[in-house]
């Protein structure tokens, strides 16, 4: 594994305007518990899709707070993503025979980067892609160890499970999103904590809307127009082409539509070009329809650009852990249409602060419905930031961290 270098820094100071005094004040006395104690977080990618995202803010705050904190990602060849790819898709709930050739592998590389563990008082491994590390860490008894868990586990498929589980059951605890994912056979010590966004970060910092619009039209997108806009990894369980086909039926009723699809290719998504060259296909060519990769240069900037410029967020997910990008658009006054699956129904109220959909004709009906109606866009927005606030910014992370910090250490034995 090597270590990412976390260059930016943060001031936890800095966000008491934004969560309140109180909220604020509990931070600091959690911090002052924390100090001093070390923490490793351990996941498949640096760049690219939630974990990346959130370990990217997090870790500059926990250091803030006083926790040496480190973030460090596996080593791994190309192989080892196809099967965690795979048993990522499994574990949603497609059927998978793992072959012994693929175990043996997943588990060579977990052996080869236990190997590299740097000292640590509470370890955090991430997905699938790290739960071996505790099984072959040399002395896993010297810290806490957590395995959190960012994948919808509902209708996981048994046998990729069961593989699974005894390496879960070793740690010290596990992290869920929600109380729905965790499996039932599980036993062990679980922590219920939803990911967060940071109001502070590129992506999600304040920008003046005409910023914004003149990023969007630097890549020959109309902000006086209709933006309909979906951010994911192109991946079949977003349903990019579900996307497509919903815009078609908006498009019907508003001529002026046009739909803009960004999706960074992951170093850990092997299907990402694959996925990419399929949207492509489906959108057939039509001048109003936008792909864009971060190959375009389409970073968090501009992510934070197109989401404040579009008039509807749309996140038509199949199977979704949490979905970040819903509460992005919801904390920019965005409204947001998504799929009713997996954590993105904690984050939108249905009919409150979005709209949560079950098939292409209901997303572009209620897509519709925001596009034709700019009172109800404005309150729904106001009504989904407010959710944001209270429970998917990046503090209630730290809050939860610094508990763990707190508690999981196993103070002395590292000295
Ligand atoms: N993202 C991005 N550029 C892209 C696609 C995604 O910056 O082209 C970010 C997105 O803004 C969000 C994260 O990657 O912060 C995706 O997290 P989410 O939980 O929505 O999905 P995941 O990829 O983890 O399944």
């Amino acid at each position: 594994m090597h270590a990412v270098p976390i260059t930016a820094k943060k001031s936890i100071a800095d966000y008491a305007e934004v969560i309140g005094e109180k909220h604020y004040e509990e931070l600091r006395t959690l911090a002052k518990a924390a100090k001093g104690r070390s923490m490793l977080h351990v996941n498949a990618t640096a760049y690219g899709g939630g974990v990346a995202e959130i370990l990217q803010n997090l870790v500059p705050l926990l250091r803030d707070a006083g926790v040496d904190a480190h973030w460090a990602v596996l080593d791994a060849p190309p192989a080892f993503y196809d099967i965690t790819k795979k048993i990522h898709n499994a574990l949603q709930g497609m059927k998978l025979d793992l072959s012994e050739a693929e175990k043996k592998l997943f588990l060579d590389v977990g052996r080869e980067n236990a190997a590299q563990l740097t000292d640590a008082d509470v370890v955090l491994a991430h997905d699938p892609q790290a739960v071996a590390l505790h099984h072959f860490a040399k002395d896993p008894g010297r810290a806490g160890w957590v395995w959190r868990c960012h994948i919808d586990l509902t209708t996981a498929h048994q046998p990729v499970w069961s593989f699974l589980k005894p390496f879960v059951q070793e740690h010290d605890a596990s992290i869920w999103t929600m109380p729905q994912f965790v499996r039932p056979d599980l036993k062990q010590k679980v922590l219920i904590q939803a990911p967060t966004i940071d109001p502070f970060s590129e992506k999600n910092r304040d920008m003046p809307i005409e910023e914004a619009r003149e990023i969007v039209r630097r890549f020959d997108v109309d902000p006086g127009r209709p933006i309909l806009l979906q951010v994911s990894r192109f991946d079949p369980w977003k349903d990019p082409l579900g996307v497509i086909d919903a815009y078609r039926i908006v498009k019907k009723e508003v001529p002026g539509v046009q739909l803009v699809m960004i999706g960074s290719l992951a170093d850990d998504d092997p299907e990402g070009q694959e996925y990419f060259d399929r949207t492509k296909k489906h959108a057939g060519g039509d001048k109003d329809v936008f792909l864009f990769t971060n190959l375009d240069g389409v970073k968090d900037r501009e992510v934070n650009a197109f989401q404040r410029a579009s008039t509807v967020v749309v996140q038509k997910s199949l199977r979704e852990g949490f979905g970040l990008v819903v509460a992005e658009g919801l904390w920019k006054g965005i409204p947001v249409v998504a799929g009713k699956v997996g954590g993105i129904v904690i984050q939108i109220q249905d009919g409150v602060s979005g709209y949560l959909v079950s098939s292409p004709e209901e997303c572009a009906a209620r897509c519709l419905d925001l596009l034709r109606d700019p009172g109800l866009r404005k309150h729904m927005a106001a009504a989904g930031r407010e959710h944001v606030r209270e429970n998917f910014l990046i503090t209630r992370d730290l809050r939860d961290q610094l508990g763990l910090v707190a508690t999981l250490a196993k103070v002395g034995q590292t000295q």
